[in-house]
């Protein structure tokens, strides 16, 4: 299929005329094209976004916002079957997964639908103020036209959770995809167009980060850039959005560490385990990479869980029943593997995987990998790999394991398992993670903020917390005696 360029609602062809290959990660063969947007292509789509949004996007109410939002949402559900296969051929992931991630996005467009309406109900916010002299209100007003890079690992997820509370606050868009997975973008932009969103609203341009991502953080016309992908292009991003001052929001990478009590059930928290370090292949920013296991229980619970590891199923995510496909791309394949023979070679003890699994000899298979025997200052434990990796270290006493499992520059998410409810409320506390979860693992609560804190970030996304990230507050204040302030004093009129 021929496909184009999102700009005001109508495909075009990119201008540059050259096209990025679609490649399905579990063959590795292509099967789709997308234009190599540039950065003329990317001034077209800001151009449009700006028109919409002056020419009335900005003054319209919540309640019309919201019943866009809910059209998007039906619309999504009318073409659940193929978005999802689009999804799993596009990224690789088992086609249940790419089932549920359009379930959750339809969620998340009616979720802002009634948070759009609640704009309306809220009106402006009183200030309290001392004396009578002064009123002050706040108006929330749309940030204005926001540029917005999202990754690979959840395409039509990280589209939504930027796309809706920003459709749902007035805002404009102009989306670049992952050039690895834009597909499901595109149709997602054809469904919201159906939907009746303006034309102009929405603008979606395919491209390469450093050609069509960079242009679009460069755009004096963009008031603001939401990105979400590796700490390291965020750095990136951030010094070229200071040149303007343009807002940022950033949902970086993570290390995130899972600590496991040695009051637990076994098989119960290794799932959570298995499910944390697996899910996705791993590559999730909240990935629980990093296990940390009570020394008591340390040789049992591995046991178990390179049994579990052993079993997942593994093959095309189309297949029936698989639990893991392959990785993204080429590109990411190398990196894991380059990861496991680090780990390999500064001596950690390979428990399982750490290769291609038994009869994938095409697509980016990796086999769910475990590392016991850990140091510090290993890259396996110290560097976000995306991919199915788990790195284990044991702990003696909670201190030793809050202490090990903060150690690391990032601080996405976190979580605990154990039995006592005290401790695992007093381990959570201390963890210092924009995220944590106890006694479950990679649980998304839509409604819940969703960010990091150090190096993986700043802002939240998802509830009202992603719907206040494009909105700006305007202070309003009114005199309310009249009159002038009687600080100079006004001398009397010249006559005349
Ligand atoms: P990147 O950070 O490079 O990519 C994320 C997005 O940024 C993509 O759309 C990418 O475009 C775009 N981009 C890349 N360079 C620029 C640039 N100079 N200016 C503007 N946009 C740019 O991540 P990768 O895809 O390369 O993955 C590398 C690593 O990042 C992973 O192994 C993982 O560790 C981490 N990562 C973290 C994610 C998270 O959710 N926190 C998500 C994805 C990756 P394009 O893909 O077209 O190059």
């Amino acid at each position: 299929m021929d496909r184009g360029l999102f700009i005001g609602s109508a495909f075009i062809a990119g201008r540059s005329g050259k096209r990025i290959q679609c490649i399905d990660p579990a063959t590795g063969e292509p099967f789709d094209s997308v234009p190599a947007g540039n950065a003329a292509d990317v001034d077209a789509a800001v151009s449009a976004a700006r028109k919409a949004f002056d020419s009335g996007w900005k003054r319209t109410s919540g309640a019309e916002r919201a019943k866009v939002l809910r059209e998007i949402s039906k619309g999504i559900n009318a073409n659940r079957d193929g978005l999802a296969a689009l999804e799993t051929r596009d990224n690789g992931k088992p086609l249940a997964e790419s089932y549920i991630d359009v379930d959750t996005i339809a969620q998340i467009y009616e979720m802002y639908a009634g948070l759009a309406e609640g704009l309306d109900a809220k009106g402006e916010e009183a200030v309290d103020l001392p004396g009578e002299a002064m009123k002050s209100t706040v108006a929330y007003r749309p940030i204005g036209v926001v540029g917005m890079i999202t990754p690979w690992n959840f395409p039509l997820e990280q589209f939504t959770w930027k796309v809706a509370p920003a459709i749902a606050a007035g805002c404009c868009a102009v989306v670049k995809p992952s050039e690895f997975t834009s597909l499901s973008s595109l149709e997602l932009a054809r469904i919201i167009a159906d939907a009746g969103l303006p034309a102009g609203v929405l603008n979606v341009v395919t491209g390469t980060g450093p050609e069509a991502g960079e242009a679009l953080v460069r755009h004096p016309g963009i008031d603001k850039i939401s990105f979400t992908g590796s700490t390291a292009t965020g750095k990136h991003i951030m010094r070229i959005a200071a040149e303007d001052l343009k807002r940022v929001s950033l949902e970086l990478g993570g290390k995130n560490p899972v600590i496991v009590f040695d009051d637990v059930d076994i098989d119960p928290a290794v799932e959570w385990v298995a499910f944390g370090a697996f899910v996705n292949q791993g590559q999730v920013c909240t990935a629980t990479s990093r296990l940390l296991i009570h020394d008591t229980i340390a040789d049992r619970f591995l046991k178990r869980l390179t049994e579990v590891a052993e079993a997942i199923r593994i093959g095309s995510g189309n297949a029936e029943g698989v639990k893991m496909g392959p990785l993204v791309s080429q590109a990411q394949y190398d990196k894991v593997m380059s990861y496991i023979e680090a780990g390999r070679k500064a001596g950690a003890t390979l428990l399982t995987g750490g290769a291609r699994p038994a009869g994938f000899d095409k697509g980016y298979f990796v086999a769910p990998t475990i590392f016991s025997d850990v140091a510090d200052d290993m890259t396996i434990w110290t560097d976000e790999i995306f991919g199915p990796v788990l790195s284990v270290m044991r702990f003696k006493d909670e201190a030793e394991a809050i202490r090990r499992a903060n150690d690391t520059p990032y601080g996405l998410a976190a979580t605990v398992l154990s039995k006592d409810e005290a401790r695992a409320e007093r381990v959570a506390d201390a963890l210092d993670a924009g995220i944590t979860w106890q006694n479950c693992n990679n649980m998304v609560v839509i409604q819940a903020p969703w960010g990091g804190v150090k190096k993986s970030g700043m802002g939240r996304e998802l509830g009202r917390w992603g719907l206040e990230s494009f909105l700006e507050p305007k202070q309003k204040t009114r005199w309310l005696p009249g009159g002038g302030l009687g600080w100079y004093e006004v001398p009397a009129a010249a006559g005349g």
